[in-house]
């Protein structure tokens, strides 16, 4: 019997694991059914995650240098750097504001009172975060020992390592052409790893799914439901409206066409809430199936799943607003300004892994005067949000590596 294609497969995954796992939320976490298929289900979730973050440090290490030493030698790296920078800011720049101007306009959490939550808060300590220490880490965290970075899965300080070992084996030329070529063959190697592991991503993605839903915190989900649906409704905006306009304007190709090359990666990013655990399977669609040069996309694509995270500026900003609505402050347009940056700088700092946002966002804040220990009201409805806003993170990356190529061919 034939079986449908990969992509098909990863869709019926991912409607099954929705269901099976409503079936179990209705069942109730006593039965010991449920808790048995939970535990399965976590366990095949778990693995598949480990799977792709195995790859990851070798994908993300190869591909940046092999990708620097090729745009090098066309002479296009200034180019790829200053469009795919642009790219980002701006990108983030538009969520942030279809974020803040939505709170603004229908005001969640207005109606509520942070005291209604104090039971949830009791249990929390908000760590302190201010900006100036926040911005000294960041620049920290990019200069690691490359095999500290390695061994730790630190890909922010990977992706600095590479890019720095890109540019010495272009400026090293002929002389170093044999680790040139050894980092190719390694690249093409993890890049059929990767093949391998997305033949089981339909029963990772299953598994994911369905402990997602069976776990899911519906009292709270029902009393935070205006902001529930404030974030939703932007972030799809923003998803669905936004970035395939300006893929469309940018590039003239059809939202379709993107995200039937595309959702491999997207359900992947939905169903792991990690943008860095996603990595490798964005780069295999954005390569193979949206058809970016490999250079561009090995740069654009792991630097993107880094710093360029428009889902989660959207949500900071957003998240910021409505806890301020919480506590009764009403935010004056300055301040409306410093959680704009402070938003972006958050989104930029977060790692790519699961309600990393939430970590970042003590320094949103904090940069207002609003009690961090409010994030304690957030956190039993984030693994549901973050589905979303890691999908929206890395379209972004992907729309981000057409418009680059795109624009650095153009000119
Ligand atoms: N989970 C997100 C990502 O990996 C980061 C966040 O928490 O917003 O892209």
């Amino acid at each position: 019997m034939k079986l449908p294609s990969l992509n098909i497969q990863i869709l019926i995954g991912a409607i099954f694991g929705v269901m099976l796992g409503l079936y179990f939320h209705s069942l109730g976490a006593e039965n010991h059914v449920v808790n048995g298929g939970l535990y399965v289900a976590g366990l095949v979730g778990a693995l598949f995650i480990d799977l792709l973050k195995m790859i990851l440090i070798p994908l993300v290490f190869c591909s940046i240098s092999v990708g620097i030493a090729n745009l090098r030698q066309h002479q296009q790296m200034h180019r790829v750097w200053v469009t795919t920078l642009l790219f980002f800011v701006s990108s983030m720049a538009i969520a942030i504001v279809l974020g803040m101007s939505a709170s603004l306009y229908f005001k969640p959490g207005s109606g509520l009172h942070l005291a209604m939550f104090s039971e949830a808060m009791q249990s929390f300590e908000a760590k302190q975060l201010p900006l100036p220490e926040f911005f000294a880490q960041f620049l920290h965290g990019l200069f690691v020992n490359p095999f500290a970075a390695l061994s730790q899965g630190n890909v922010l300080a990977v992706v600095m390592f590479a890019l720095i070992l890109g540019i010495a084996l272009v400026m090293g030329g002929e002389r170093y052409k044999n680790i040139l070529s050894l980092l190719q063959e390694v690249l093409e190697i993890t890049m059929s790893i990767v093949g391998w592991v997305m033949r089981l991503a339909p029963f990772g993605i299953a598994a994911l799914l369905i402990k997602l839903v069976a776990v899911q915190d519906v009292a709270m989900l029902n009393t935070l439901a205006k902001f529930v649906a404030v974030v939703i409704g932007t972030t799809l905006l923003h998803g669905v409206v936004i970035l395939p306009l300006i893929l469309y304007l940018f590039t003239g190709k059809s939202p379709l066409w993107f995200w039937r090359g595309a959702r491999e990666a997207l359900v992947t990013a939905f169903a792991t809430s990690s943008s860095s655990a996603t990595l490798p399977i964005t780069l295999r669609c954005t390569t193979q199936h949206l058809q970016v040069k490999p250079e561009i996309a090995g740069f654009v694509i792991p630097l993107g799943a880094t710093i360029n995270m428009d889902g989660t500026a959207l949500y900071e900003a957003a998240a910021a607003l409505f806890i301020a609505n919480l506590v009764g402050v009403d935010l004056n347009f300055t301040q409306q300004l410093i959680v704009f940056f402070t938003a972006m700088i958050a989104a930029i700092g977060a790692p790519g892994i699961p309600s990393a946002g939430m970590v970042t966002m003590v320094m949103v804040l904090q940069s207002v005067g609003l009690p961090a220990e409010a994030i304690a009201i957030l956190l039993p409805i984030d693994r549901l949000l973050d589905t979303l806003r890691t999908t929206v993170n890395v379209q972004g990356d992907m729309v981000g590596s057409l418009v680059v190529q795109k624009l650095v061919n153009k000119s």
